[in-house]
C-alpha cells in the first residue's frame, strides 16, 4: 500500500486546468434543476414534501429540487441501517477500506466536476472548492488506511499462562449530521470516517447542499458499497436530524455544525429513551472565534496576508476563519492598514468566475444574519473597509473590516460565520494572548511573531485545538493538521488524525487460560 499523501490542489494559473473546470461547471449547468431522492436501503423514495437547493451567487437558479423525509421516512432510514448493521459489521475491515479507496479514485476521476457542484450549490470559489475535493479525496484515503492498522493485533503486555489479545469492534448505527460549509469534505469524512470502521448510518445532510451530498451517496455506491450501509435521508434538521438523534436505536451521533445545535443534539443525546441499551456517544464539532496574533516584531507583510486570506476565504463561513485580529499596539496602524488596502482590492463576484477571490454566503439566513452583525459592527467598532451589501442578485457582502473593536464586544465575542474582521489593539504581547483567550471558543488560532521565547509562550498558553505560528489559521491538512476544537468549540475529536476512528470503535478484550 502506497503510504498516504495529500491529494495536490490544481493550479488554475494553467491554461488545461482551467479549460477542464470549465467544462465540468458547463456539465453541471447542464444538470441543475433536477430532483434528487432520498435513498433508504438503496432504494430510491419521492416525497411531497421538497425543497430548492438555490445557487447563492444567483438565487433565481435552481441547483436541485429535493425529497425531504417526514418522521416515517426516517424510522424506516433508522431500521434499515440497524438490519444493515447485522451483517456489515463482520465484513472484513479491508474490504470495507477498500470501498473508501475506490470512491477516493472516482472522486479523484471526477474531481472538478464534483468541485463544480460545489461552485453552484455553495458558492465556493474554483480554488476553495478545489480544495473542498482533495480534502473529501483526503479523508478516504486516510481512513481506510487508518482502519487497516486498527484491524491489525494491538499491542497488549504478555501475560505468561495466557493468550491475549484487544481488537476493535464497530458500535452500531450512527446519526452523521455535517454542516454545508465543507458540504463535500465533512460529508464525507463523518459518513466514511463511521462505515469504514464497520458501522452504518443514516446521513441527513445540511440544506443548503443537499445536491452534493447526494452526488457523494453516488460514489459509494458507484465503488460498491453495499445497499443500506449509507442512508441518504435528507430533511429540516430539527424534525429529521433530532428523530435520529432521540432514537433509542441510535449509538453515536456525529455531528459538525453550530454551538447552538451540537448543544442541543449533547442535551437531547444524554437523555435515554425506552429500550435503548447505551450509552451515546456523541462527536459535536462546532463553531470558532478564531483570532491571528501580531506581535511587535512581526513580518508585517506577511501578517496582513495570512489575516486577509484567513478572514475572507469563502467569504469567512469557515470554522477555523479568522474573525479577530489581535495587533501589538506599536504595529497596529501599520497592520491595520495593510489589511485595509488589501481588502479593498478583492473581488467579490460569482463564484464561477474564476477571477473572483470571495464569492457570495451561503443562503438569506446566513445574508440576514450577517448584515445584523455589520449593524452591530457600526456601533462597536471604526468602519475601515466594507460595511455594504454587495448585487443583490445573490447573497454577496462585501468582505468588511472594522478597527479598534473592544475586547469585550459582541462582534469581538460571537461568531458571525461571514466576511467581517475585527481589528483590536494590545498593549503588550501578553495582553494579546489573554485576550486570544477570552471567548468561549477554542479552534484555531495563529501568531505572527519572530522571537522564539514569545512562540513557545503561545504554544503553552494559547487555548486552542489548532494552533499555528506565522502562517495562516486556515487550511487544516489530512493527516497533517488533525483537526478539532476546546471548550465551546467541541469535543476536539481530532478529524484526519489517528485517534479519530476510535470514536467509532469499542475495544473488546479477550483472555485465554493456556
Ligand atoms: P447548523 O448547526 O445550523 O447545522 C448543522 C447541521 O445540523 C445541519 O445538517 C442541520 O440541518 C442540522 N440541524 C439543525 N438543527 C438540528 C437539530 N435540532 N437536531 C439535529 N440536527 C439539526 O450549522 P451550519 O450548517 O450553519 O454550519 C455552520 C457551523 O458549523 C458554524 O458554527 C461553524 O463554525 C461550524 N463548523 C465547525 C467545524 C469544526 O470542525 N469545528 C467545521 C465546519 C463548520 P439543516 O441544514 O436542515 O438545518
Amino acid at each position: 500500500m502506497i503510504p498516504f499523501r495529500n491529494e495536490p490542489f490544481t493550479d488554475f494559473s494553467v491554461k488545461e486546468n482551467r479549460k477542464a473546470f470549465e467544462a465540468a461547471l458547463d456539465k453541471v449547468r447542464s444538470e441543475l434543476g433536477k430532483e434528487y431522492d432520498l435513498i433508504i436501503g438503496g432504494k430510491h423514495i419521492k416525497t411531497d414534501q421538497k425543497v430548492n437547493s438555490i445557487n447563492p451567487s444567483n438565487t433565481k437558479e435552481v441547483v436541485g429540487i429535493v425529497s425531504e423525509a417526514d418522521e416515517k421516512l426516517a424510522e424506516q432510514a433508522m431500521q434499515t441501517a440497524v438490519d444493515a448493521f447485522s451483517w456489515w459489521k463482520h465484513v472484513d475491515p479491508a474490504a470495507r477500506a477498500s470501498v473508501l479507496f475506490k470512491a477516493a479514485a472516482i472522486l479523484r476521476r471526477k474531481k472538478h466536476e464534483f468541485s463544480a457542484w460545489m461552485v453552484m450549490e455553495a458558492g465556493k470559489s474554483w480554488p476553495e472548492a478545489d480544495g473542498d475535493t482533495a480534502e473529501a479525496i483526503d479523508f478516504m484515503e486516510f481512513y481506510g488506511r487508518e482502519m487497516l492498522r486498527l484491524s491489525e493485533r494491538q499491542p497488549v503486555t504478555p501475560l505468561i499462562g495466557e493468550q491475549n489479545e484487544l481488537r476493535y469492534l464497530p458500535i452500531g448505527v450512527g446519526a452523521i449530521i455535517p454542516p454545508w460549509n465543507f458540504p463535500l469534505a465533512i460529508t464525507v469524512g463523518m459518513t466514511t470516517s463511521a462505515i469504514v470502521a464497520g458501522n452504518t448510518v443514516v446521513l441527513k445532510p445540511a440544506t443548503p447542499t443537499n445536491v452534493i451530498a447526494y452526488q457523494f451517496v453516488k460514489i459509494l455506491e458507484e465503488a460498491g458499497l453495499p445497499a443500506g450501509v449509507v442512508n441518504y435521508v435528507p430533511g429540516p434538521g430539527p424534525v429529521v436530524g433530532e428523530y435520529f438523534v432521540k432514537h433509542p436505536m441510535t449509538r453515536f451521533i456525529s455531528f459538525t455544525g453550530s454551538r447552538e445545535v451540537g448543544l442541543r443534539i449533547n442535551e437531547q443525546a444524554a437523555k435515554t429513551a425506552p429500550g435503548q441499551k447505551w450509552i451515546k456517544r456523541v462527536v459535536a464539532e462546532m463553531g470558532g472565534k478564531d483570532s491571528i496574533v501580531v506581535d511587535e516584531d512581526a513580518d508585517l507583510d506577511l501578517a496582513a496576508d495570512a489575516i486577509v486570506k484567513s478572514a475572507f476565504g469563502f467569504a469567512g463561513q469557515k470554522c477555523s476563519a479568522c474573525s479577530r485580529a489581535i495587533v501589538h499596539k506599536n504595529v497596529y496602524d501599520e497592520v491595520l492598514a495593510k489589511v485595509t488596502e488589501k481588502t479593498k482590492s478583492l473581488k467579490l463576484g460569482e463564484a464561477d468566475d474564476v477571477s473572483i477571490d470571495l464569492g457570495p454566503v451561503v443562503d438569506d439566513k446566513a445574508y440576514n444574519k450577517i448584515l445584523e452583525y455589520i449593524e452591530i459592527g457600526k456601533k462597536e467598532g471604526r468602519l475601515v473597509a466594507g460595511g455594504e451589501k454587495g448585487d443583490e442578485s445573490g447573497y454577496f457582502i462585501q468582505p468588511t473590516v472594522f478597527a479598534d473593536v473592544d475586547p469585550k464586544a459582541r462582534i469581538s465575542q460571537e461568531e458571525i460565520f461571514g466576511p467581517v474582521l475585527a481589528f483590536i489593539k494590545a498593549d503588550s504581547f501578553d495582553e494579546a494572548l489573554e485576550i486570544a483567550n477570552n471567548t468561549e471558543f477554542g479552534l484555531t488560532g495563529a501568531v505572527i511573531c519572530r522571537d522564539r521565547l514569545k512562540l513557545e509562550r503561545a504554544r503553552k498558553e494559547f487555548h486552542v485545538g489548532n494552533l499555528y505560528f506565522n502562517r495562516k489559521c486556515t487550511g487544516a491538512l489530512v493527516g497533517v493538521h488533525p483537526f478539532g476544537g476546546f471548550n465551546m468549540s467541541g469535543t476536539d475529536s481530532k478529524a484526519g488524525g489517528r485517534d479519530y476512528l476510535l470514536l467509532f470503535l469499542q475495544a473488546q478484550s479477550v483472555s485465554e487460560a493456556l
